[in-house]
């Protein structure tokens, strides 16, 4: 299926790029989903029919993995060096994308930094 097979009519609510989520059964891009075609309204990747058996297992096998990549995020935290301003002393986890501030610090590999304003 393309998703550039088709286009919203002018005016209609819809978003012109609706975000692609990754299918909720294999994890794959719903372009390259592996599952099979469910037997009940033939769709793939289907979770409104999934067996309940089959939902508590998948639940259970994701959660396993989660706990072990949730496990070596929490191995990666890192703390940095204590605030030269206030001593706080914060966790880098690697979900951080944005620099560490304090004090109008800013925390760098090598220490804090001094943020200079322009004004
Ligand atoms: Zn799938
Ligand atoms: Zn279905
Ligand atoms: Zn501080």
């Amino acid at each position: 299926m393309s998703k550039f097979g088709w286009s919203y009519p002018p005016g209609c609510s819809g978003p012109p790029d609706e975000p692609e989520y990754p299918c909720a059964i294999c994890g794959n891009m719903p372009d390259d989903c592996t599952c099979p075609e469910c037997e009940e309204c033939g769709s793939q990747g289907c979770v409104d029919h999934l067996k309940s058996g089959d939902l508590a297992n998948l639940i259970k096998t994701l959660d396993g993995r989660l706990f072990e990549l949730n496990k070596e995020a929490k191995r990666r935290e890192t703390l940095t060096l204590p605030c030269p301003i206030c001593q706080k002393v914060q966790t880098i986890d690697i979900f951080r994308e944005d620099p560490i501030w304090c004090c109008n610090q800013e925390y760098w590999s090598t220490g804090w930094r001094e943020v200079i304003n322009g004004c």
